[in-house]
C-alpha cells in the first residue's frame, strides 16, 4: 500500500475525548515516506520515525496526531507477514517465558486464557506447556494461520469484536505489546472486562513514555513509530485501567531476550556513520555472534497486571 492511498486523520484523545493537546515532539519522517505492510511487522525496522506526537493538555496521554485511519490500520494489519519473526522465534520464547513466570504470581493454571494479538502463537504454546487452556485471537492471517497449525488451542483470526467469545469465561486475557497499536484502546479493555471472570487478569506489556529511557532520548526513543498510536505513562495507563473496571496489582520490567544478530542488523540499520556501519556489519555476519541470546531490559518496557474489580 503506497504512502498516497493511507488517509491520517486528527483525533481528540484517546483517553478523555479532549480536542485540546499540544505539541510535544515534532515529526521525525516527511510525510512522502513511503508506508508499507512491511513497517507493520512485530519485528518493523521503522525505529522512532513517527509523525507528530501530542500531549493531552488534559489527562496528559501522548499519541500520534495525526494517525492513520483505523479501518486502514486493521486492513493492513490482516495482510502483515514477517517471516523474520519465524528466525527469531526462539528469542521470542524466552521473553515470553520471563512474562509468563511473572503472571504466574498473580494467577496460576488451570484456568482459560486468551492471548489477543497472538501473532504466531509463541506465548500460547508456552502458557498451554504451563498448563493453561489457551486460546489466541490474531489480525494477521499469515500468523493465525502458523498460530492455529501448532494446534495448542483456538485461534480466532481477525478482532475480539467480530468473534463473540462467551462471556466471563476467561481466568486470563493477554496483550503483550498491543495496546499501544489502538486506537481505541476503552473500546478494548471494557471488552476484555466483560470477557473475564470475576477477579480475573489482564496482563499487559508496552512502553512507557516515563521511563528513563524515554525521557532521555525524548524523540529518538525507537518505540515512536506509526503503528504505535498510543503511548503512555504509568498515570496515564493506571487511569485507563480503572476507569475500564480494573485495579493495576503490579508493574514489573518487561525484559526482551534477542539473538545478538538480529540487534545487530537493526542497530546497522540506524547508524549513520559509515565506518561503524561497516564493523556492525561485519560483525553481524560472524554465525557464532548471531546465534548467542542477549537481553535488554532498560527501555523502558513494563508489564503490568490488573484485576478485574
Ligand atoms: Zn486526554
Amino acid at each position: 500500500m503506497e504512502n498516497e492511498a493511507l488517509a491520517y486523520i486528527s483525533v481528540n484523545c484517546p483517553l478523555c475525548g479532549s480536542p485540546d493537546f499540544s505539541l510535544r515532539y515534532p515529526a521525525s519522517k516527511g510525510v512522502r515516506e513511503t508506508m508499507t505492510a512491511e513497517h507493520f511487522r512485530c519485528t518493523s525496522s521503522y525505529l522512532s520515525r513517527h509523525g507528530d506526537i501530542v500531549q493531552c493538555s488534559h489527562c496528559h496521554l501522548l499519541f500520534n496526531n495525526p494517525q492513520l485511519d483505523p479501518k486502514q490500520l486493521l486492513a493492513i494489519y490482516r495482510t502483515v507477514e514477517d517471516p523474520l519473526y519465524l528466525e527469531e522465534q526462539s528469542a521470542r520464547e524466552r521473553t515470553f517465558a520471563r512474562s509468563l513466570r511473572q503472571l504466574q504470581h498473580v494467577a496460576a493454571p488451570p484456568g482459560r486464557l486468551l492471548d489477543v494479538g497472538c501473532y504466531t502463537g509463541v506465548f500460547m504454546k508456552l502458557a498451554a506447556r504451563s498448563g493453561w487452556s489457551v486460546s489466541g485471537v490474531e489480525l494477521s492471517s499469515w500468523a493465525a494461520s502458523i498460530a492455529d497449525r501448532d494446534g495448542y488451542g483456538q485461534v480466532y483470526c481477525g478482532t475480539l469484536e467480530t468473534h463473540a467469545l462467551e462471556p466471563t469465561s476467561f481466568n486470563v486475557i493477554s496483550l503483550w505489546d498491543v495496546i499501544e497499536h489502538l486506537s481505541h484502546p476503552a473500546a478494548m479493555l471494557k471488552n476484555i472486562h466483560g470477557l473475564l471472570k470475576p477477579g480475573g487478569i489482564v496482563a499487559i506489556s508496552t512502553h512507557l513514555v516515563d521511563s528513563l529511557a524515554a525521557r532521555l532520548l525524548g524523540s529518538r526513543y525507537p518505540f515512536f513509530m506509526d503503528m504505535h498510536v498510543v503511548h503512555f505513562s504509568k498515570p496515564t495507563l493506571t487511569r485507563l485501567l480503572n476507569e475500564c473496571g480494573f485495579e493495576v496489582l503490579v508493574w514489573r520490567r518487561h525484559v526482551r531476550v534477542l539473538r545478538l544478530g538480529y540487534f545487530l542488523d537493526k542497530l546497522e540499520k540506524r547508524v549513520r556513520f559509515a565506518p561503524l556501519k561497516s564493523i556492525l556489519h561485519w560483525l553481524g555476519h560472524r554465525k557464532f555472534l548471531r546465534r548467542l541470546f542477549i537481553t535488554v531490559g532498560s527501555l523502558g518496557l513494563v508489564n503490568v497486571y490488573a484485576r478485574k474489580i
